[in-house]
């Protein structure tokens, strides 16, 4: 039970909010608090009563640069003095161009052609369309439209991306027969950092052996299992998946939603394996946090293959395709990236968030510790109340938002080492003080 949250952060809450919005996985019988931000400035979110919290979380891992970045507004006024929006059929722009560019120069050197899509979730849909018009396409077999993926992953919320999330921690359960049934592999237990046991990917032959027929793809979080656990797996595991794909006549996807724009240490995280996928997903950090966009990017093969099927055409198109405004944001938070050594950058935020997470250890009631790039993880024994954790956070002046045993950090990478090191100690002391149950 959460007490005395109306009393204490009275000036944080709102009670029209709390009668009539929906927040994210949110009861409307018992919501989850809320707390009111004002304004939000580096790496900081300011309150409505005017406290400040050291942010932890980068918004769900897009503000990379922190908040209120003067050259991004910069770029967001500038775009907008032109066009917020046109079309993106029959017409073009030079954002769009631009960051298609930039995006390429950056992307595994096989891909070739870009999907503007609206959000991370409709890019795997995207990306789960194309593979199947592909697969459908060179096969010329219309039984080869599902999809292989492992367990504990996240791919968003929308149908055929819950359909390959976890089917335990995901939705499954709540949508029953609705949804597609897939092909689920076990999750790879071969730590990023340890030893490889090959013993991890000897489920995908049998799988593959079985029902190559009837897979048009396998998708996969390249090394980082975001929202569906947390977990960092072996490199060595995309090497064989690819080898096992390009056997089998499987397309592969990355989806790199959560990992790209070096959250965990490369640009992408599929460089770790130095793998290429024949489809893959970007989303939350392209537009550094400003606006909702997303990208799926292909071979040039996958992309006529689609072109020479029976449609002739990628048959997806939403309204706010290419958004002029996020391009161009899209645009200057590369050229941010671009002139900063970034890979020494996170490299130093991570030996910090590593090292200030050691005590973590010493919990009893700590699980596991692991850290890779700029995500720091505590995985709990029992399961954290998020509600109950996260007003002891805002107490205390840092904005963590843990989900199930997974108590995390992902910072904007503008974080000053003595924040990493606040967040990390508020983390661990309020774990050890019990107060999250
Ligand atoms: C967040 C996320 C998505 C969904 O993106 P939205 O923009 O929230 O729709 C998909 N895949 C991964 C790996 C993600 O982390």
């Amino acid at each position: 039970m959460i007490q005395n949250q109306t009393t204490e952060f009275a000036a944080l809450t709102d009670s029209w909010d709390r009668e009539h919005l929906w927040h994210p996985y949110t009861s409307t019988i018992d919501p989850l608090p809320t707390y009111k931000v004002a304004s939000a400035h580096g790496n900081r979110l300011v309150l409505a009563d005017g406290r400040e919290l050291i942010d932890g979380m980068s918004s769900w891992w897009c503000a990379i640069h922190g908040y209120n970045h003067p050259e991004l507004n910069e770029a967001a006024a500038a775009q907008i003095s032109h066009m917020s929006h046109v079309m993106f059929g029959g017409l073009t722009h030079e954002p769009a161009v631009e960051l298609g560019k930039r995006l390429l120069s950056v992307a595994p050197a096989s891909m070739h052609n870009i999907f503007y899509a609206d959000s991370g979730s409709v890019s795997v849909e995207v990306a789960l369309k194309m593979a199947i018009q592909a697969a459908v396409s060179k096969s010329g077999s219309h039984k080869k439209t599902n999809f292989a993926t492992i367990r504990s992953g996240y791919h968003g919320d929308t149908w055929n991306a819950m359909s390959v999330c976890d089917p335990v921690t995901g939705m499954h359960s709540a949508f029953g027969e609705a949804l597609p049934v897939r092909y689920f592999l076990p999750q790879p237990r071969s730590r990023f950092d340890d030893k490889w046991n090959p013993v991890d990917i000897a489920p995908m032959r049998d799988l593959f052996e079985k029902h190559a027929d009837n897979i048009a793809a396998l998708i996969l979080e390249p090394i980082v299992q975001g929202a569906g656990g947390m977990w960092f797996y072996h490199p060595q595991y995309l090497r064989e998946a690819r080898r096992l794909c390009d056997e089998y006549g499987i397309y592969l996807i990355f989806d790199e939603i959560a990992t790209g724009f070096w959250r965990t240490g490369k640009f992408f995280a599929c460089e770790h394996a130095g793998v290429e996928p024949d489809i893959m997903t970007i989303g939350k950090g392209l537009t550094a946090g400003y606006l909702t966009s997303a990208a799926v990017l292909t071979t040039k093969d996958v992309a006529d293959t689609i072109s020479r099927g029976e449609a002739g055409m990628m048959m997806h198109g939403p309204t706010f395709m290419g958004n002029p405004l996020a391009c161009a944001i899209g645009v200057a938070s590369f050229d941010m990236l671009a002139r900063q050594d970034m890979g020494a950058r996170i490299a130093h935020l991570h030996e910090r968030i590593k090292s200030a997470l050691q005590p973590a250890r010493e919990l009893t009631i700590t699980a596991d510790v692991r850290t890779i790039g700029t995500i720091g993880v505590i995985e709990t024994r029992t399961p954290v109340d998020v509600g109950v954790f996260q007003q002891e956070c805002v107490r205390r002046g840092v904005w963590i938002r843990p989900f199930g045993k997974n108590v995390y950090i992902m910072p904007p990478y503008v974080t000053p080492d003595e924040d990493i090191d606040l967040l990390c100690r508020e983390m661990i002391e309020i774990l050890a003080s019990g107060k999250w149950i």
